[in-house]
């Protein structure tokens, strides 16, 4: 699950990172009074939305009178705000961070993520922080420090202090740098988080290390033990589909092609979407209903399909193990019958009670197009998408 910059920055502050003051906000007024009260001749107007590249897409002004403040709200409350991480349609900015602009001599970059092969949290400097981050670790990836933490031990001070030093901070400030570096892992494993990132870090001109963003993404799968990062969840910025079939315990993301795919298992779904992909079509979502997959939720999971608008066809793909190919043929008959179908339906079933379950599709009298195996499948359902 993702926050937005400010919510991290709560956090990040439990954990003594240092950041600036700053007061999140829903409108202009707010905004300008949010700015008086902060004080000071200096402010940076901030959009709140989940993804990187603000800055860049027009979505962070610095302020430097309450006018300006006020006029910087207006362009970015409400605008599509378009970063490299949002996709061409951008993200409506509904909230604003107004916060007090920092005297930044340096700026660094900080990340953690969760190294699967070391099985630790990794820690991840650079001295080249701000806004080009990704540039640096195409084009000069020696500039980029990992240390591998050792969760027996945490992120010691000397170590601490050492990943401080290789990129640059000046030997004065480096108890402050280790204060950040040691806060941000604590947050890190207490709140079980899978990402988290300041960039940038900033050295400010008097010499503070703070924290200028914050970026965290949650594991879903721990959620349940910490309910004050569950009241974070904002859910204007997620899919409407992935919400309403997370109500169905559906795991679905949607996808930019025109083939819809229902299919049980996580791993055939994937394969599902590789062969569709085989055949030169282009599927819709991810879409797994699960091994239990009941009457109720393959209705739900097509009514969902049924509603994107790019959709050309539906590919359902079930591997019958637990799950009877019966059970399930009867599931999707009572499915196609509640809902209304308005593009062609190939079916593919294979495992127990497979003879049995082709029959109840074929003798349903519904439009049913049957695939005698994935391939034929999913050539089936590329042609259909295709109008042939
Ligand atoms: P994003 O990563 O989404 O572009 P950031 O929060 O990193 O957004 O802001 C982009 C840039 O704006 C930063 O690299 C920094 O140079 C500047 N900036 C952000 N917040 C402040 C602040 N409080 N004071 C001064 N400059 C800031
Ligand atoms: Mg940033």
């Amino acid at each position: 699950m993702k926050i937005h910059e400010y919510q991290g920055k709560e956090i990040l502050r439990q954990f003594g990172v240092p950041t600036p003051r700053g007061v999140a906000c829903f409108s202009v007024d707010e905004a300008v009074a949010a700015a008086e009260v902060l004080g000071g001749g200096l402010w940076v107007v901030k959009a709140q939305i989940h993804a990187g590249g603000r800055g860049k897409g027009g979505g962070v002004k610095v302020a430097r009178s309450l006018d300006e403040v006020r006029q910087a709200a207006g362009q970015i409350l409400g605008m599509h705000l378009v970063t490299h991480q949002t996709g061409a349609d951008g993200q409506v900015v509904r909230r604003l961070l107004v916060e007090e602009g920092a005297q930044i001599a340096r700026e660094f970059y900080l990340g953690m993520v969760v190294d699967r092969d070391s099985q630790r949290v990794a820690l991840l400097a650079s001295s080249e922080g701000g806004m080009e981050v990704e540039e640096v670790a195409k084009n000069t990836p020696e500039k980029i420090h990992t240390l591998r933490i050792d969760p027996v031990l945490g992120l010691i001070d000397t170590d601490a202090a050492d990943v401080a030093r290789l990129i640059g901070i000046p030997e004065d400030s480096i108890a402050g740098a280790v204060v950040v570096l040691q806060g941000l892992y604590r947050a890190f494993v207490e709140k079980e988080a899978m990402l988290a990132e300041i960039n940038p870090l900033v050295l400010t001109a008097d010499g503070r290390v703070i924290a200028l963003d914050a970026k965290f993404n949650f594991d879903s799968n721990a959620l349940f033990r910490h309910p004050e990062i569950t009241t974070y969840r904002d859910l204007d910025e997620e899919d409407p589909a992935e919400i309403e079939a997370s109500k169905f315990d559906l795991s679905y993301i949607s996808l930019d092609g025109d083939i819809a795919c229902l299919v049980n298992g996580a791993g055939l779904a994937m394969a599902t979407m590789d062969i569709i992909k085989l055949y030169g079509g282009n599927p819709a979502n991810f879409l797994d209903v699960g091994g239990g997959a009941t009457r109720e939720k393959v209705t739900e999971a097509f009514k969902l399909m049924l509603k994107n608008p790019n959709l050309k066809a539906i590919l359902v793909n079930i591997f019958g193990g637990i799950m009877k190919c019966d059970v399930i043929a009867e599931g999707i008959v009572a499915a196609v019958r509640e809902v209304h179908l308005s593009v062609p339906l190939v079916v593919r079933l294979e495992g127990t009670n497979v003879d049995l379950g082709k029959k109840i599709l074929a003798d349903s009298g519904l439009p049913i197009i049957s695939g005698a195996d994935m391939a034929d499948a999913a050539q089936k359902v590329v042609a259909a998408a295709r109008g042939a």
